[in-house]
Order: C-alpha cells, then sequence, then structure tokens
C-alpha cells in the first residue's frame, strides 16, 4: 500500500486534489527535479561587486564565484540604479567573460595581409604608442590663423579620441588627462545619459 501511496504522491493532480495547495500553483505543481535544484548563487564561495559593462545606464551587478571561476551574475539588490534588475543584455553578462568563443588574444592583419594574426600584448602595446606618437607629431600645430594674427596653439590635429558608453565617470577622467597630455583637442564621448 504505501508503494501505491508513493506513486500517488509522484502525481501532481492527486497532491493538488489532496494536499494543502488547491490551486496547484506551488506544492502541488513541484517535481523531484525541482526540489532536488540548487542555485548557483547559494552554492559560490563568494560574491564580488561589480558594474555591467554594456551600457551607460550603469546596472550594478553581484559576480558569484565558485572555484574562482565565475559561475553566475545576477542584478545587485541594493543598487539604487537598477535594484536587483538586469536587462536581457546584462543578465547575459556571464557569457561575455565565460564563452569559449571569446576572443583572448590580440588580433592583428597588417596592411595588405589576407589573414588575422596573434600577438602578444607587450608587441601590441609598443605599436599602439608608435603610432600614436607617429600621428601626435605628424599632426602637430604650433601656431593657427591669418598670416597677420597667428595665435600660439601647440596641439595634435592627428589624434582624436571618441570613448564608447560603457565608459565610467573614472575611465573617462584618466581619458580627457591623456589626450590632453598628448595636445589632443578632438575628445568627445558617446554617453547615451
Ligand atoms: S543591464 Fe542592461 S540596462 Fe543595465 S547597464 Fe547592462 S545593458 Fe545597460
Amino acid at each position: 500500500m504505501a508503494g501505491v501511496k508513493t506513486w500517488l504522491d509522484s502525481w501532481p493532480v492527486y497532491r493538488q486534489l489532496t494536499g494543502a495547495d488547491p490551486f496547484g500553483r506551488g506544492s502541488a505543481a513541484r517535481s523531484k527535479a525541482t526540489d532536488a535544484t540548487v542555485s548557483r548563487t547559494a552554492t559560490a564561495d563568494k560574491v564580488v561587486k561589480s558594474v555591467c559593462p554594456y551600457c551607460a545606464v550603469g546596472c550594478a551587478q553581484n559576480v558569484y564565484v565558485k572555484d574562482e571561476k565565475i559561475v553566475q551574475i545576477e542584478g545587485d539588490p541594493n543598487s539604487p540604479i537598477n535594484r536587483g534588475r538586469l536587462c536581457p543584455k546584462g543578465s547575459a553578462s556571464k557569457q561575455l567573460v565565460t564563452s569559449p568563443s571569446r576572443v583572448t588574444t590580440v588580433r592583428y592583419r597588417r596592411p595588405y595581409g589576407t589573414e588575422w594574426e596573434d600577438l602578444d600584448l607587450d608587441t601590441a602595446m609598443e605599436m599602439i604608442a608608435d603610432r600614436v606618437l607617429a600621428a601626435r607629431e605628424k599632426g602637430w600645430q604650433v601656431e593657427d590663423g591669418p598670416a597677420d594674427n597667428r595665435r600660439r596653439v601647440n596641439r595634435t590635429m592627428g589624434i582624436a579620441s571618441l570613448g564608447g558608453a560603457t565608459l565610467d565617470n573614472e575611465e573617462n577622467y584618466l581619458m580627457k588627462k591623456l589626450y590632453s597630455a598628448l595636445g589632443a583637442i578632438q575628445i568627445e564621448n558617446q554617453a547615451r545619459i
């Protein structure tokens, strides 16, 4: 008889008709698999605070880490900006760091090249620095204005900066400092708010 009772208890309609959940919205509708499921947020070793990198709203995130690997990213309920919510893009941001298709090396296609090459980071940084310095020098202006009214400007027109909407306050501050120090005057951001 106990076997029959166990079998009946595995049947949601039976549980709904005989149990404490007559509308079938709770325990009557739950399967054993659901009961055995443990969320990744419950088994994480630690939670790291972060900010969604995708847009200028800047939703706060809780990044759940287990064995030094990201296992889940959710909205931070303590943030006054998103109060625990993330849009579909932000909800998928775990894939940004864990997806096997993520590019983790510097990719370079040289002039007239037909294939992409991998570069080590130090080489790529040296190449970028060389190009920045060359463009700065090539576009350097000491003076500007009509011949009878020259003004000292000491600036470069060879470099411009267009920031992305995901840049935060601190990053924009540093970029403005860097480009102004290089003598650039065309420094812009793409913030949406
Ligand atoms: S979760 Fe969505 S709205 Fe929030 S910062 Fe990310 S992309 Fe923007």
